[in-house]
Order: structure tokens, then C-alpha cells, then sequence
């Protein structure tokens, strides 16, 4: 069994990344990112901290801005229009998800599509249906199709079944997985809560990707022989041993289902590191077509 990692993948992207920059600059261009971070949602933050130090780390220009809960939906649209209008911004980032009183779509359909890095903006939805490559892919199916490509996992022809069917991650999986490009070309299976005898129909994959929410969740029964595994899932469980009270596990019983599997990622360590890495891409690619660089 193989342990599909993310870090040295993520490392990759990050090298790939490096040199892009570096030829943005030679040109006089410098990438830059603005997450919008609205309240003070604890995990929400530190998604938005660790985004920020990559930014840094990296050498792009970060810009975090930080609003309060109460904030009304004319004013966050006001701030969205002003990052939208600055060329020193290539890519925007809204942290999801939103307090109640405001529309998450709304918001979502006001950021300039060539600003949406994070590939929600419904124009970059249909670019990724229609192959356009000048669309952004949502970063963690994007991070979960380069892992399989750079693992050598052949996609094609394969049958990949895709538990989980939100616009964030399983939908657009399964639209970057039936496409024609590198680490597609698959036969793609999504299933979902309202799926009939759901192992029947897993154990029919030469690719399984779990991106339900549930801890632990897919066990052997799910799993046939020989199979490669993608666990997007990450789940907060007690965990009194624990420094902080509580430990990440994925929507797969690792356990039970590893000794099964010819390749299999890890939770924490897996899909997760590659979504950032991803947003840098994405943040580049913005910048290269903005600049022409
Ligand atoms: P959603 O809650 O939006 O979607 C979950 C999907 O799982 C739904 O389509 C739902 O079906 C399906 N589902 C729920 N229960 C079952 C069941 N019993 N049998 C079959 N299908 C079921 O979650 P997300 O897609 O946003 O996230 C999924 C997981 O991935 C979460 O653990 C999340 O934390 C993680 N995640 C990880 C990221 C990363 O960076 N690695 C990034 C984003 C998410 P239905 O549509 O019928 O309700």
C-alpha cells in the first residue's frame, strides 16, 4: 500500500510557483491576494492565518481583511467592489462560510470571475464544464486531481466514484475527472445521502474519493481490493488525549480500509495540503493573465 502524501505534492506546486514569481517580477509584476475574513469563526481564521503566511512566505502581496460579523451586505459588496477595482489585487477570497444574514451566492457573483481564485464564480463553473483553460478550478478537487497525476495514478478509462456531491468539492471533481485533460478521462460515478445500497456502487471504483463530512464513514465494505483511495474529509472528533481536546480524522475508516488499497491518502497530511498550494497556483495563473506576463 501506498501513502499518498500531500506535502512534497504541495512542495512541488509551491517550486512551480517560486518560478512563476520569480518571472513575474522580472516583468515587473508582484501576485496578489486579498481574503476576506468576515466575524471570528475559530477554524475560519485560521484557515485565513494559514493562507496568509503562505502569501508571505512566498512572496506575494497579502492582503487579509477582517470585518465584523455585523457587517451589512452593502458594505461587504462595497469592499468586494474596491478589491475587484485594484490592480494590485489578482486574486479575491471570500473565507466561507458567512454569518446567516448574508447571501453567500451574492456575494460569490460579485467578485470579478478573473479574480476567483478559489473557482466558486458561476463563469468559472462553466469554463471548468467546457475545458476553457483560462478558468480557475475549485482548489480542493484541483489539489486531488495533481496528487493522483503526480502519484502516476492512470485516470483514464478508470472508473472513479465521487461520494459527495457539493459545488465546493464533489461536483467539480467529477466535472475536472470526465474531462480530457492529464489526470482525467475517467468513467465517473458520483454518489450522494440519497444513494441506494451506496457500497454496492463504492466497490465498483478504481478511484474512490470521499467527500461526505462524516467521520470515518467508508469502511472495507466500501472498499474492493487494490483500490486507490481519496479522503477530502476532515472531521473534528473528541479526543481527550489530545493537546487541544480533539483530533482531525477523514471521511474514511483509515484503519480498516488501508490494508485494502493500493494507494491512500492520509488525514491530516493529505487532500488538505494541497489545497492552499492550489490557491497559490491560482493566485499566479490570475496575475499571468491580468499582467499578459
Ligand atoms: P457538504 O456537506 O457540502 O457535502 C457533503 C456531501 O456528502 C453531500 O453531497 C451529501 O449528500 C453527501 N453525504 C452526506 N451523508 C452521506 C451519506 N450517508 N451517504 C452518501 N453521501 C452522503 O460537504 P463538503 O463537500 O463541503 O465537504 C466534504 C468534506 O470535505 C468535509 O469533511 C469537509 O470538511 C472536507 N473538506 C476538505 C477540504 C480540504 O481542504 N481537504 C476542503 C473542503 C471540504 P447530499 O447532497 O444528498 O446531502
Amino acid at each position: 500500500m501506498k501513502l499518498i502524501e500531500g506535502k512534497p505534492i504541495a512542495e512541488a506546486v509551491y517550486a512551480e510557483c517560486r518560478t512563476e514569481l520569480a518571472q513575474l517580477q522580472a516583468a515587473g509584476h508582484l501576485p496578489g491576494l486579498a481574503v476576506v475574513l468576515v466575524g471570528d469563526d475559530p477554524a475560519s481564521k485560521a484557515y485565513v492565518a494559514s493562507k496568509d503566511d503562505k502569501c508571505r512566505e512566498l512572496g506575494f502581496h497579502s492582503l487579509k481583511i477582517e470585518r465584523p460579523a455585523g457587517i451589512s451586505r452593502g458594505e461587504l459588496l462595497e469592499t468586494i467592489a474596491e478589491l475587484n477595482a485594484d490592480p494590485a489585487i489578482h486574486g479575491i477570497l471570500v473565507q466561507m462560510p458567512l454569518p446567516g444574514h448574508l447571501d453567500e451566492d451574492e456575494v460569490i457573483l460579485a467578485i470579478d470571475p478573473a479574480k476567483d481564485v478559489d473557482g466558486l464564480h458561476p463563469i468559472n463553473l462553466g469554463k471548468i464544464a467546457m475545458e476553457d483553460p483560462t478558468g480557475f478550478a475549485p482548489c480542493t478537487p484541483s489539489g486531488c486531481q495533481r496528487m493522483l497525476v503526480e502519484s502516476g495514478i492512470e485516470t483514464a478509462g478508470r472508473h472513479v466514484v465521487v461520494v459527495g456531491r457539493s459545488l465546493l468539492v464533489g461536483k467539480s471533481l467529477a466535472l475536472l475527472m470526465m474531462g480530457k485533460g492529464p489526470g482525467a478521462n475517467a468513467t465517473v460515478t458520483v454518489a450522494h445521502s440519497r444513494t441506494r445500497d451506496l457500497p454496492s456502487i463504492t466497490r465498483q471504483a478504481d478511484i474512490l474519493v470521499a467527500a461526505i463530512g462524516r467521520p470515518r464513514f467508508i469502511g472495507a465494505d466500501h472498499v474492493r481490493d487494490g483500490a486507490v483511495v481519496i479522503d477530502v474529509g476532515i472531521n473534528r472528533i473528541d479526543d481527550p488525549s489530545a493537546r487541544r481536546g480533539y483530533r482531525l480524522v477523514g471521511d474514511v475508516d483509515f484503519d480498516a480500509v488501508a490494508p485494502k488499497c493500493d494507494a491512500i491518502t492520509p488525514v491530516p497530511g493529505g487532500v488538505g495540503v494541497m489545497t492552499i498550494a492550489m490557491l497559490m497556483r491560482n493566485t499566479i495563473r490570475a496575475c499571468q493573465m491580468a499582467t499578459g506576463a
